[in-house]
């Protein structure tokens, strides 16, 4: 299936009208797919395998932001650790850890949010509210963690289109975002991104507050995992 090229200037138009940020997820999808959005003006993509993310970054232009937004293991952080550009899917204080010790050894502060757990129907990845707020007194009170940068959070949420059960989900997450901004104070500046919707539900995402979305079905049609 061919990049919906009117699809990828409609959502452009949307997210500068509405202060979003576009992350075009191009998982399983080959490198001529992410060199046409490029041609278009497009920098910013989102990967979920460590070994496709990097076989990308090595062979596609260097001024990509790519950006990790799946489930990271340990012990693949430090293949992309140089050259991430957000770590979306931090999931638990271990791997906030173990990315600290991986920016120590390259001397890299490594951008990351933190994943939130919003989603009712399934069991998905991410810290739960009171997991949350202990993370965010050793992050931002504590300040413990001096080779990270945690600018933001990143939820997902239930795959169901009830539409207010989705703003229901979308709400807690900006709301815990409003509460870690004005309780444990990190540098305004600095802890500024919101990210959730996808292609089905960003507009209710970006409604309640989002303003980092990551679309990939929409712009590249559907995946296909047995490539
Ligand atoms: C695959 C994926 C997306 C994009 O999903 P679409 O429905 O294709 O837009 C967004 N976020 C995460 C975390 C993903 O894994």
């Amino acid at each position: 299936m061919p990049v919906d090229q009117d699809a990828y200037q409609q959502l452009k138009k949307y997210c500068d009208t509405n202060g979003v940020q576009l992350i075009a997820v191009s998982k399983t999808k080959p490198n001529e797919d992410i060199d046409l959005l490029y041609s278009l003006g497009q920098r910013a993509f989102g990967e979920n395998y460590v070994q496709e993310l990097s076989k990308k970054f090595e062979e596609l232009p260097k001024d990509i932001q790519w950006h990790f937004i799946g489930h990271l293991q340990s012990n693949k952080i430090k293949y992309i650790a140089p050259f991430v550009a957000l770590i979306h899917g931090v999931d638990s204080l271990k791997l906030l850890q173990a990315i600290d010790k991986e920016g120590k050894k390259i001397n890299r502060i490594i951008p990351c949010l933190l994943q939130v757990h919003i989603a009712k129907e399934e069991s998905k990845f991410g810290f739960d509210t009171d997991e949350l707020r202990i993370a965010a007194t050793q992050i931002f009170v504590e300040k413990k963690f001096s080779h990270v940068s945690v600018n933001g959070l990143m939820g997902m949420a239930s795959f169901i289109d009830d539409q207010q059960k989705l703003q229901a989900e979308f709400q807690k997450l900006k709301s815990l975002y409003e509460e870690i901004r004005s309780t444990y104070k990190p540098d305004a500046e600095t802890f500024n991104i919101l990210s959730m919707g996808m292609s089905s539900d960003y507009k209710i995402a970006v409604a309640c507050g989002s303003n980092m979305i990551r679309i990939g079905s929409t712009l590249f049609g559907a995946r296909n995992y047995n490539m």
